[in-house]
């Protein structure tokens, strides 16, 4: 099997795509897929959930130094922690908030993160990227590497047109990269608190009516940030949970894992 190439992207910001990178990752871990993560947010969120450690840009290879200077296979591997069995990440660092300025006026700016990782497709199932909410160069370098996209959303009327904004984003990066526009694997409607508002109940439909499916609908559970702030993803938290098998049915209906593991 190919390693699935997957950027998690919204500018929105708060719509749950690290929680959204991390249990996924989790559910896909616990089914037996050996999974990467990426932390391309300099605020280091889906690092801290994971309780691992930043990389430091003295004497580590770091994701923003690899995207800024190239490096090895032996390089790239060095960057990966595992959290679990089957759970791995490289881990942010605090380059990353100078990565979009640097590489700017770099040459093929927007290819470096696909260098870096095309290094480690063999050695994992899928690779999910945590994207920090912005649509900059580093952004585009996930659009570039990724072959598909998942976005997730909260029940809010930005997140409509932050998603016109971020089609037309991947449009006018297809073309000017020359790359094929990866494919939308759907949306995630995260933090979802029934019963709704009438107001909320407008966006939720308005969402369902988007020409982009609704892969997953996960609702608002204290569980899913006590998994965090404990450093487990849900599936090993409380696997038998409502909220774990939500995230199970979005590994299936997104098409990472075949109908037969759905709980
Ligand atoms: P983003 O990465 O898009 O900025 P986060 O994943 O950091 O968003 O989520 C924003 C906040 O919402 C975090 O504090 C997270 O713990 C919380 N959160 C996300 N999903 C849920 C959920 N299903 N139930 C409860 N809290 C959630
Ligand atoms: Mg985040």
């Amino acid at each position: 099997m190919e390693m699935t190439r997957d950027a998690l992207l919204n500018q929105k910001g708060g719509v749950a795509k690290t929680t959204t990178t991390l249990h996924l990752g989790g559910t896909l871990a616990a089914a037996g897929r050996r999974t990467l993560l990426v932390d391309l947010d300099g605020q280091g969120n889906l690092t801290t959930a994971l309780k691992v450690d930043r990389l430091h840009p003295q004497g580590e290879m770091t994701l923003a130094r690899a995207m800024l200077e190239g490096c090895t296979r032996e390089q790239a591997r060095s960057m990966v922690r595992q959290h679990s069995e089957n759970l791995f990440v490289i881990p942010s660092a605090l380059d990353l908030f100078t990565l979009p300025r640097n590489l700017y006026s770099a040459r093929s700016s927007e290819h470096r993160l696909t260098w870096v990782l095309e290094l480690l497709e063999e050695e994992f199932d899928h690779c999910l990227v945590d994207c920090r909410p912005a649509l900059e160069v580093d952004t585009d370098n996930a659009l570039t590497w990724a072959t598909a996209v998942l976005i997730p959303v909260d029940v809010d009327e930005f997140s409509i047109e932050a998603l016109e904004l971020l089609i037309g984003q991947v449009q006018t990066l297809a073309t000017e990269a020359r790359i094929d526009p990866p494919r939308y694997r759907g949306l995630v409607i995260n933090r979802i608190d029934r019963p709704f508002s009438g107001f909320h109940q407008k966006v939720y439909d308005a969402l369902h009516q988007l020409p982009l499916p609704v892969v997953g609908e996960i609702p608002l559970r204290t569980a899913v940030a006590e998994a965090k702030n404990k450093g487990k993803t849900i599936a090993q938290y409380e696997p038998r949970s409502d909220v774990a098998r939500m995230y199970r049915d979005l590994a299936v209906k997104a098409g990472y894992l075949p109908e037969t593991t759905a709980s």
